[in-house]
């Protein structure tokens, strides 16, 4: 017999999952896109105290009994059918490999109910096997725990930063996923005591004031611009508003948070002789273009992105951003120092 053999199906999701669940923060990461996607207005999130216990619950769309038994294989997805549609998802997940992910490396639980029918289910798995899964009592959309979150991946676990490390991890993508999307209220708490909640009416500064402090959040300047088939809006500081990292200027692409080199040097360029060396501004910068115009699945994890013209995107983002800093009052002249 020769010795290539084709891997088990378990042994598979275990490699899979790894690349999909790296840290508890990036099983929220997923959990959030999909309360997201499922169109939810209100999302709640607890996270523990390390992040390897995670609740997310959404008012969203819910799932039918049969779908909600299936949502956890590998490669199950509503989001994508055919090989054309991936040039224009518009879905935050579409691989249908989060849950399957997340179920094989801790244990998991869903319960969901679809606006309008009497009638829940609840599905329970550990290490990826099913437990249970039956009919029961739910409110209207879905509410899914993850606890122990690795517990059968010792190598993964020893990786994990510090509990502190990895719930701020957690906390950040909350954030992120509060300023992608203005217009659902996100709840967050620690261990069950409440951290911030965005009202959800749409006001990218008052998302932003929920998790930076109002007091920051209402000297971000607004940028505004268009060009060719690509708009930005979003907030930026003024100068006297800096940061010692680039951690805090935060690229969303047609309401998915993403790293982008291009657009990150074309933000900092905008400040060039504005802030000193070694400090880097905040901005929350929202690019829309037509889902043709940019490559969504050149990652895993889809945090980064790939634009059919890194150029036109380059300059209408420099020039936008100029253009805010160019009509904020300086502060020299600010009437509050005089
Ligand atoms: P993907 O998001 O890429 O489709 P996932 O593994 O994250 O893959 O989810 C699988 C499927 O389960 C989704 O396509 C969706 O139909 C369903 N689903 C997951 N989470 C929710 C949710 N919060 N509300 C409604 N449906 C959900
Ligand atoms: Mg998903």
């Amino acid at each position: 017999m020769g010795k290539i053999a084709l891997l088990a199906e378990d042994v598979v999701d275990h490699i899979a999952a790894g690349e999909v669940v790296e840290r508890p923060a990036s099983a929220l990461k997923e959990l959030l896109e999909n309360a997201l996607d499922a169109g939810a207005r209100r999302i709640r999130v607890d996270i523990g105290e390390d992040g390897t216990h995670l609740m997310v619950s959404d008012d969203g769309e819910g799932m039918d009994p049969d779908d909600a038994a299936i949502c956890v294989l590998r490669h199950a997805t509503s989001k994508l059918r055919r090989r054309e549609d991936l040039a224009s998802v518009a879905t935050l997940g579409f691989r249908g490999e989060a849950l399957a992910a997340i179920a094989a490396v801790s244990e998991l639980e869903i319960l969901t109910r679809p606006p309008g029918r009497a009638e829940g289910f609840r599905i329970r798995l550990a290490g990826g096997e099913r437990l249970s899964a039956g009919p029961a009592a739910a409110p209207e959309g879905t509410t899914v725990w993850v606890r122990r979150l690795f517990f059968n991946t010792p190598a993964r676990r020893r990786y994990l930063k510090s509990p502190a490390a990895e719930r701020r991890a957690c906390l950040e993508t909350a954030a992120r996923i509060a300023l992608a999307r203005p217009s659902v209220a996100l709840e967050v708490a620690v261990a069950g005591q409440p951290r911030w909640v965005t009202p959800g009416d749409g006001d990218l500064r008052a998302a932003a004031g929920a998790v930076m402090g109002a007091r920051e959040a209402q000297a971000l300047l607004p940028v505004q611009g268009a060009r060719g088939p690509a708009r930005v809006w979003g907030l930026v500081s003024p100068p006297d508003l800096s940061r010692p990292t680039r951690e805090h200027l935060w690229i969303f692409v047609n309401g998915r948070w993403v790293q982008d080199r291009t657009v990150s040097a074309a933000v900092v360029r905008a400040y060039e002789s504005r802030l000193a060396k070694g400090r880097f501004p905040v901005a929350f910068l929202h690019l829309e273009m037509d889902p043709a115009w940019v490559d969504v699945n050149v990652h895993p994890a889809k945090l980064f992105v790939r634009f059919r013209d890194e150029r036109l995107l380059f300059g209408l983002v420099a020039s936008a951003v100029e253009r805010a800093l160019a009509s904020a009052p300086t502060f020299a002249l600010s009437p509050s120092v005089k």
